[in-house]
């Protein structure tokens, strides 16, 4: 199996388990099996748009003060989705590969189409 899938569902099972030791997936009762989904995807969101904020000003991070804002929040946008993903049972590893592969064939993802009347832009 390609490394880097093994990486990928190696650190979302890491982050999973932070976030269980930290307590996020604690009820007061005990473990909980699972969570509110909107919230958590809502969270995810919220770290995307800290980076962007990072970004926009051009800031750097205010916990690890060597790094931007925008590249600490990429990192805990990623954080969450590993954790949520993990929590699901979801192998996101061998998904991004698989969807890589996938993208490739896609006449939307072609530059020829892309620059068609149109076509994506961004
Ligand atoms: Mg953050």
């Amino acid at each position: 199996m390609n490394q880097n899938i093994i990486g990928i569902n190696g650190c979302a099972k890491d982050c999973h388990e932070a976030a269980v030791k930290g307590g996020w997936w604690h009820d007061g009762k005990g473990i909980k099996k699972d969570r509110n989904v909107g919230e958590l995807l809502c969270l995810i969101h919220s770290e995307i748009s800290e980076a962007m904020e990072g970004a926009r000003k051009g800031l750097m991070d205010t916990h690890l003060k060597h790094k931007s804002m925008m590249e600490v929040e990429l990192a805990d946008a990623i954080i969450r989705i590993f954790d949520l993903a993990e929590s699901r049972g979801f192998k996101l590893g061998e998904t991004i590969y698989e969807k890589l592969e996938y993208n490739k064939l896609r006449a939307d993802h072609q530059i020829n189409n892309r620059l068609k009347k149109g076509g994506k832009k961004f």
